[in-house]
């Protein structure tokens, strides 16, 4: 467990008030201790109480109120609760949650995300659902189309309140909440409790008890971070030098949908094994990006902020931040994808001096300056990979195969052993929700050149993605 938990009062899941059932389901997911949001906050859901629960991603927090809100459905002291949520992958994440808790008990779950078809939607909400758990625009179609009731809601679920509110969902959180009884649980989690968001709440709850962990704090303890301060157009070439120096798994943040293809298709010429998730892409590739990427097909992840939102990847050893967050808290949630509540990771910023306002911000947020790491630009690899993007831009930026600039090859690393929570139960992900189609992301051929005779890469050997 983490020095997060470690430093958390030595409570056990049994001293929190769960029944047999809950701990029989804690057991069977290895969860040995509750995480220090878990151990908080539990007991005043469990009680009936309104909570204000401070804590990022990666505390664990998900199970903080997916456990007890499943005890008080199943002793049928509530009869129906709704969970919202910014992004579709967050959605997914609480229903695999709630099946890995609740399954044995009988608990319907009904997930209500966009970008997928109305029809199996419409069959878990037939199914009579005790929990539904849905992003605020697709519950709007919902209740537009009278599909979903939501009047016999007595709790209710704010989850990343923070970001529903960044991402403009404050209109439909409105209209939602004038549908709800009025005498109702909520329970409201947010990394931050300034501005907006705090008034929110105030509008929201009723005597809420608040409970935080100390997140600048629990980042330090968890994951080591650096800031690489460097020019734009070096920052391919370094993380291509980060991920020849080690085996790690590796979520890169971009800023743009385009950025996000565009190191994708950098890291692909060097011969990594690579998928991307950001808003243009379909739900189903989206699902397929992020299975593989659990499973270990794909090492490297390229994600816009707003579509990583809710990747539960318990293992990933490597965030890069290649641009920095707009927003400081998104470095907070950025970071804690990496270093989940059992494991120790690090993460990679790159600063270009444009960004060392946001780096600025960061730091005011979390209380800690970021430890500083030189450039590695006497490194091989990056002097190869510099030359490159210089050669491609004079070029006018062609693509291509990569021509011969990667001298030595290196194992690729894709086939690593899978990570990610649960493993095989995340495969199924496409089937219940709709588009996912064939689980798996499919094999691509193993030649390590992306044209005909192109250049060696330097992470060789491993599958191309093709378009
Ligand atoms: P969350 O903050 O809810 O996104 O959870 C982060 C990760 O920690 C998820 O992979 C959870 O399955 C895992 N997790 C949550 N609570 C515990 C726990 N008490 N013991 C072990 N793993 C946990």
């Amino acid at each position: 467990m983490t020095a997060a938990a470690a430093a958390a009062p030595a409570e056990t899941f049994d001293a929190l008030g769960l029944s047999a059932a809950a701990l029989h389901a804690l057991a069977q997911a290895s969860y040995q201790k509750p995480t220090p949001i878990q151990a908080k906050a539990i007991p005043h859901v469990l009680a009936g109480r309104d909570v204000i629960g401070c804590a990022a991603t990666g505390t664990g927090k998900t199970a903080a109120f997916v456990l007890p809100l499943l005890e008080r459905l199943a002793s049928k002291q509530l009869h129906r609760a709704l969970v919202l949520v910014p992004t579709r992958e967050l959605a997914n994440q609480i229903s695999e949650h709630v099946e890995r808790f609740g399954a044995a008990r009988g608990m319907r779950c009904a997930t209500l995300i966009g970008g997928v078809g109305m029809g199996g939607q419409l069959a878990e909400l037939r199914a009579d659902p005790q929990l539904i758990i849905a992003t605020p625009g697709r519950l709007i179609d919902h209740l537009e189309q009278r599909t979903v009731k939501v009047d016999s809601v007595d709790a209710l679920v704010l989850d990343e309140a923070d970001r529903m509110l960044d991402m403009g969902f404050k209109p439909q959180l409105t209209r939602i909440l004038q549908r709800l009884p009025r005498n109702r649980q909520t329970l409201l989690f947010s990394a931050t409790m300034a501005g907006e968001v705090a008034e929110f709440a105030r509008q929201s709850l009723h005597q809420p008890v608040r409970v935080e962990v100390n997140t600048s704090g629990t980042l330090a303890a968890r994951a080591t971070q650096k800031v690489y301060e460097l020019q734009q157009t070096e920052k391919t070439a370094l993380l291509i030098t980060l991920l020849d120096s080690s085996d790690d798994s590796t979520l890169v943040f971009t800023r743009t949908k385009r950025r996000a293809d565009k190191v994708a298709r950098s890291l692909e010429r060097a011969g990594l094994s690579v998928e991307r998730i950001h808003a243009d892409r379909s739900q189903g590739q989206r699902e397929r990006a992020l299975d593989g990427f659990k499973n270990g097909t794909y090492r490297v992840l390229v994600a816009t902020d707003i579509a990583a939102r809710g990747i539960d990847v318990a293992d990933i050893g490597h965030v890069v931040i290649y641009d920095l967050p707009h927003v400081p808290a998104d470095y907070v949630h950025r970071i804690g994808r990496t270093a989940r509540a059992a494991a120790t990771g690090r993460a990679s910023s790159f600063v270009a001096p444009e960004e060392m306002d946001l780096l600025r911000a960061i730091e005011k947020l979390t209380k800690t300056p970021v430890p500083r790491e030189k450039v590695p630009r006497d490194s091989e690899v990056f002097q190869r990979e510099s030359a490159a993007e210089a050669a491609r831009k004079e070029h006018g930026g062609g693509g291509g195969g990569g021509g011969g600039h990667h001298a030595r090859g290196r194992q690729q690393h894709h086939a690593k052993k899978p990570h990610g929570s649960g493993g095989g139960r995340h495969g199924g992900g496409g089937k219940r929700h709709g588009g996912g189609g064939g689980g798996g992301p499919k094999q691509h051929s193993a030649s390590s050149g992306g044209g005909s005779g192109s250049g060696k890469s330097v992470f060789s050997g491993g599958p191309r993605r093709r378009r």
